[in-house]
């Protein structure tokens, strides 16, 4: 399990994403069955949920991975499951797959969709952890921690949990804390951010270049091919912003709030991109060193 504590007043233990990071070696294929998808640009097929893709190998890998984007499939290089499908394959379900005992497929693909949102959250309250300076806050966060790790631990526990309060519940936190941090910048800040700058903000293909975003609050905002290249991100919150397309070349990303690998893979930079330290440069990313 990740990071566990069972004394939430304890000091807050590392932060640890390695878990929460995808094993596919390990993991059945849960992906490319569970979940459904439709022929877009990002999916050449139409795909139902609870169905294996028509490229899954036997041995649950894929029979295109080293030429998914050519083949159309540019959202499963995006896809990030944080870890939850080796987890639901060889913790919940100790090692039997949808294929050894096709009974198993009626609980194992609803709980991998909630296990990922599960992760998602821990994903997120590691790195909100790791940036307060308030004890309430730290303490708060492990026991939504362990709320959430202790739900893990049985398959049904997960199938019957109540999704929508625990997503409120951790989204309060990380917003405390998101402001905790953006204030930090903004009281420091030369530049004073302009004021449409907010959760949410439609700035699909913006031309925001070199421009210093530090301390933004850019929660869900819409930055679909915006041109962010040179820009400062510091401190800003990036919590759920769409970045499909858009343009980090040169960004420096290395201290965001809240930024995903899926977030940075559906995105497009180079080597002077600066990511923080536990994200990595997406394999299709142009190499400029
Ligand atoms: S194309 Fe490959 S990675 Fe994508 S869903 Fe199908 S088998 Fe999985």
């Amino acid at each position: 399990m990740p990071f566990i504590s069972s004394d939430s007043t304890a000091p807050s233990p590392a932060l640890d994403r390695e878990s929460l990071r995808p094993d596919c070696g390990n993991c059945f294929a849960l992906c490319c069955t569970a979940l459904g998808f439709s022929r877009t640009t990002d999916f050449a097929i139409d795909k139902p949920a609870g169905t294996p893709c028509q490229n899954l190998a036997s041995d649950f890998s894929c029979t295109i991975h080293d030429r998914l984007r050519p083949r159309g499939f540019r959202g499963c290089t995006v896809f990030d499951c944080f870890g939850a499908g080796q987890n639901v394959s060889q913790n919940l379900f100790q090692g039997i797959s949808w294929k050894a005992d096709s009974a198993t497929a009626k609980d194992m693909f609803p709980a991998f969709k909630v296990v990922r949102q599960l992760h998602e959250m821990l994903w997120y309250l590691a790195e909100a952890i790791s940036k307060t300076f308030d004890p309430d806050t730290s303490h708060h966060v492990n026991e939504l921690r362990m709320t959430i790790e202790n739900a893990l631990a049985e398959t049904q526990q997960v199938l019957s949990l109540d999704l929508g309060d625990m997503h409120a519940r951790v989204r309060s936190v990380l917003m405390g804390v998101s402001e905790e941090v953006r204030s930090s910048y903004l009281a420091t800040g030369d530049d004073h951010l302009d004021a449409a700058l907010v959760p949410g903000v439609d700035l699909i293909g913006k031309k925001m270049r070199s421009r210093s975003l530090c301390g933004a609050d850019l929660r869900g905002a819409y930055l679909i091919a915006t041109d962010l290249r040179d820009c400062d991100l510091s401190g800003a919150d990036l919590l759920g912003a769409d970045l499909r397309d858009a343009r980090l070349e040169g960004a420096d990303l290395s201290k965001t709030l809240y930024l995903t690998q899926a977030q940075l893979n559906a995105a497009q930079g180079d080597a002077h991109t600066r990511l923080p330290s536990d994200l990595n440069s997406p394999t299709h990313w142009p190499d400029n060193s």
